[in-house]
């Protein structure tokens, strides 16, 4: 993605903080894979700018943003440590000796649990 693409991505992110299809909550994604929250990503944004744009590897370089689909573990806040909501919620780690869910694809699980 262009540096410009980014932080427009970005700017959307503070503006609407919610997907537009399925009103999901939106981050920011730095390039070190972590998030940052709507709060930090607005307050730093020119911070995050400078660093996108210059390529700096500070900590504040960001890739885009995007909605945290599932997590193994809570995800925080890459400078506040406030909690990340995702999407699908924590996901159990597959555990080989379930064997309720160790065949099913992540679809199949969001099927049934959407009762689809
Ligand atoms: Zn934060």
């Amino acid at each position: 993605m262009l540096t410009k693409e980014i932080l427009e991505t970005v700017r959307e992110a503070i503006r609407h903080p919610f997907s537009s299809y399925g009103c999901y909550p939106v981050y920011t994604v730095l390039a070190d894979g972590t998030f940052l929250c709507r709060t930090c990503a607005r307050e730093n944004y020119r911070q995050i700018s400078e660093s996108t744009r210059h390529d700096c590897n500070d900590g504040w370089k960001a890739i885009g943003a995007d909605v945290l689909w599932e997590t193994e573990d809570e995800e925080y806040c890459g400078h506040c440590n406030k909690i990340i909501e995702s999407a699908y919620g924590i996901v159990e780690k597959v555990n080989p000796s379930k064997k309720d869910h160790s065949n099913k694809t992540f679809a199949q699980f969001v099927e049934e649990s959407l009762d689809v």
